[in-house]
Order: structure tokens, then sequence, then C-alpha cells
């Protein structure tokens, strides 16, 4: 029997090839327990048929010892919006539910290269719109943790599925804390990496300037080996940047200035445990010889506003590809616009439709210059302020989430409360920033245990920094 829940990517890479067991074995684990408790989370939508015949080939990869890459035999999951190539990608949305990608994602083609195991696809929120997974057209998944609570989203099955031991790995994708708000929620690993620091090609766009894919798994050391297997330029994704544009190198530091902004950590609607775990995390870095240093982030609090202006906007635009026509679901009307009507008002859900309704109200004519011209203006304004504070520090540190993993339905009806959720995540995806969520602690409430995360914050392409004081926390 592999022991699962302590089975990581880094000790699976060395009994992989130290043959304790093959990559057939390792997947067939999986597969028996992904059997078992999915049922009940539902963190995957589906489970692939051909995992067992991909770990086949895995493990011809690994009997020769020289060519065996990072990823070979390990078995991961995929966020339903990211394609490969003769699979089903939905996005979770009534509208895709037939869809078959017709060609791989630039990190699906790299993966496969190396010989990973796909066992399938992740549950969502529609087009990764959302913060617990609820808004999802084939129902929410539970937190592992705790079942009346959601696990977190957008990339809620991502994280589900590390907690309950049905992968090694997942990719999510990130486009205001859809990665790191779910690990926190679920007590695992989740890293947005830099904005062009992996290719978006075959990710199903968001919001093309905010969204990025990056790994959720359970420790430090896994998040780096599976970016590493993901990250760099692409001819297909214009906006991936190559390394010679990433900047100077961080020099390798054992101590690092930490940065507090005390102001935004002030903020209505933070929890006094997450404030308290938070203030311990930092003691526990202060005590392994880090330093703190409080920083002023004046505009970070107009972040959520902005956000929630460049989001629908840009999602909006993406979206209007499904028309009926080219992609998935189509409802006949009685003339062309109103099979576009009828397809749009059946294939996609509520939240979608009120992000298309704002995005195309702050685009208009009239109201762009006023919202959207705003917003992209006080964009600026925040990626400066971090900028500033990069001369002084080198990550910045808040919670990840201002709560812990709420109850299902809790703020379902209430998008206003959802969206506030998202004040620590959505900063980094504003500034195009790395940002990283490790798991600092439970808090208790009544039965159960809930996971708490802490999120580091660094300069662009400065990933390496976030895995050091990750790991340090970790310890
Ligand atoms: N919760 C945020 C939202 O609803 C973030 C989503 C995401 O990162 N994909 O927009």
């Amino acid at each position: 029997m592999i022991d699962l829940e302590k089975l990581t990517i880094k000790s699976a890479q060395k009994h992989l090839r130290d043959g304790d067991f093959s990559a057939v074995e390792l997947t067939e684990s999986y597969l028996s327990e992904i059997e078992k408790t999915n049922s009940q989370i539902n963190a995957y939508l589906e489970v692939f048929d051909d995992a067992v015949e991909q770990a086949k080939i895995s493990d011809k990869i690994l009997t020769d010892k020289s060519s065996a890459q990072a990823m070979v035999g390990i078995p991961i999951a995929i966020k339903d919006n990211i394609l490969i190539k003769g699979k089903t990608a939905s996005s979770a949305s009534k509208i895709l539910e037939k869809y078959k990608a017709v060609y791989d994602a630039t990190v699906i083609s790299k993966l496969k290269k190396q010989g990973a195991v796909f066992l399938g696809r992740t549950n969502m929120d529609e087009f990764a719109m959302g913060g617990s997974t609820e808004n999802s057209a084939y129902g929410v998944t539970k937190n592992p943790h705790d079942m009346s609570r959601v696990p977190g989203g957008s990339s809620g099955g991502s994280a589900a599925t590390i907690a309950m031991s049905g992968a090694l790995g997942a990719l999510g994708s990130d486009t205001g804390g859809s990665i790191r708000q779910p690990a926190s929620f679920c007590g695992v690993v989740g890293l947005k990496p830099t904005y062009g620091a992996v290719s978006r090609y075959g990710l199903m766009a968001m919001a093309s300037s905010l969204d990025q894919i990056g790994p959720l798994v359970k420790t430090v050391d896994d998040a780096e080996i599976l970016f590493n297997a993901i990250k760099g330029v692409d001819k297909m994704d214009s906006t991936s940047v190559p390394e010679e544009l990433h900047g100077k190198k961080n020099e390798k530091k054992e101590k690092l200035i930490i940065g507090i902004p005390e102001d935004f950590l002030k903020e209505d609607g933070v929890d006094a445990e997450v404030l308290e775990n938070f203030n311990n995390s930092i003691q526990r870095l202060k005590d392994s010889g880090h330093e703190t240093k409080e920083i002023s982030l004046p505009n970070i609090k107009y972040s959520l506003s902005a956000y929630y202006i460049i989001m629908p906007a840009e999602a909006s635009s993406n979206l209007a590809r499904f028309d009926g026509v080219r992609f998935g679901l189509h409802v006949s009307g009685d003339n062309m616009i109103d099979d576009y009507i009828k397809t749009r008002g059946e294939g996609f859900g509520k939240e979608v439709r009120r992000r298309i309704l704002l995005g195309t109200h702050v685009l208009s004519s009239g109201y762009y210059d006023a919202y959207y011209n705003k917003a992209n203006a006080v964009r600026r304004i925040i990626t400066a302020d971090f900028q500033k504070a990069f001369e002084e520090v080198d990550v910045i540190a808040t919670p990840t989430s201002p709560t812990p993993a709420f109850g299902i339905g809790e703020k379902k009806d209430n998008p206003l409360a959802m969206y506030l959720a998202d004040i620590f995540t959505v900063p980094a995806n504003i500034a195009g920033l790395p940002a990283i969520s490790v798991p600092s602690g439970f808090s208790k409430k009544g039965e159960s245990n809930l996971p708490l995360g802490i999120q580091f914050t660094a300069p662009h392409f400065g990933e390496d920094l976030l895995f050091k004081v990750g790991k340090d926390i970790e310890k």
C-alpha cells in the first residue's frame, strides 16, 4: 500500500526512480482513492479512462534513468478550463458541456513531454468566476476538512483533490485569487506565478490581463517542481516573457526583509482569528532570523474596485465567442439574434451573465472613460505602490483570505460579500506579481479544524523568494 496522504511529488520522484513502485501502481492507487471519495467531495468532473495507459508510457520512460524528467509518472489533476487534446473541457459551464479540446494547452504539452499522468479534470466556478466553486453548473465541491463548507474557488476542485489525496499535484488558474484562496481553504500550497511566467495558450480566457496558470500541491518544494515544469516563454502567447527580460536575478539571501502592510490588515471583515494566526506566523519567521518592516501601500484599498471593473470588462469581451455557432451549445431561435440570446441565456449561469452585463456596461461608450479607463489608471498607481515598497523589502506578507472556509450557501446570494473575500489576493493580479499561499495553521470552528493560509507576494519573477520564505513557514 502506498501512503498517499504522506506522499509528495518530491518523494514520489525518488520512489519511482528507485523502483519502490511503478507509475501504473501509483496511478491505480490514486484511482481507487478517487473512487472512494469523489462521489462525496465532487472534486473531479471526470476521471480519465486512459490514466493507466498514460502511466504505462511513463513506466517506459522511467526505465531509461538518464532521460527521466521531473514529472514522469506523477499523477496530476487539471482544472476544467485548461485544454487537453481530445478531452472534454467545459469550464464547468453548460454552454461547453460537450466541447472537446482540439489542441493541448502549452502547459499540457510540456507536462506530456515529461511523462506526467493526467488523472482527470477538476470542478471550478463556471469560467473561473467565483470564490467558492458554487457557480459550477455541475454541483458544488465540498471542502474535505468540513463537508458543510466550500473548498474556495474558483479552482476549488483542484485544491480539494490535493486535500483528499486524489492527486499529487493539480493545475489551477488565478485571475483574482483562484489558486491561492482555495489552497488556503483546503490546507494546501497554491502559487500564482508572475504574469507572463507561464503560457496562457490553451487556458480559456477569463480576464486576459490578469489570468495565470499555476500549481496546487502539498508542499512548497512541490510548487517549485511543478512551476519549473510548466514555466517558460511560448511563441503562442505573446504576453509570456523570455528569461532575459526577467530582470536581475535575486541574490540568494538567507535572511529576508518581510514587508507588513499594517493599515491594509485593518480593513473591515478580517477575522480576529485570522489576524492572530497571521501574527503568530510572522513571529515564527522573525524567530528564524527574518526581519519585518511596516510598509505602506496607500492605494491598495482600491484594488478590489479596480478588479471588479477590469475583470468583467475583459471577461465580457472574451465570452463573446460563445455564440452558439462556433463552440458548444446551440439553441435555435427565430433568427440569428434570437439564436444568440437563447443560447447564451440557457448556456451561461447567473454569475457569468451578471459579469457579462457589468463588463458590457463599463465598456459602453460614455462609460468607458468613467469606469474602464479610471480602473486602468488606478491599476498603474497600485503597481507603483508595490514597486516603491519593494525598494525596501524582499517580500510582502498578508493573510491569504480574511476568513477560513465559509459554509456552502452562506454567501451564494450575496455577490458583494463574495467579492470582498478576494481583498488580499486581487492586488497581486492587478500588479502582475507572483504570490503564494502556504498553510499556516487551523481555526477551530465547532467540530472542525479549518485550515488557514499566509500569503507572500514578491517582485516580478521573484518566485524563488516565495519558495524560500514558504519553506521557512513550513518548518
Ligand atoms: N474570486 C475571484 C472572482 O470571482 C477570483 C476568480 C479567479 O481568480 N478566477 O473573480
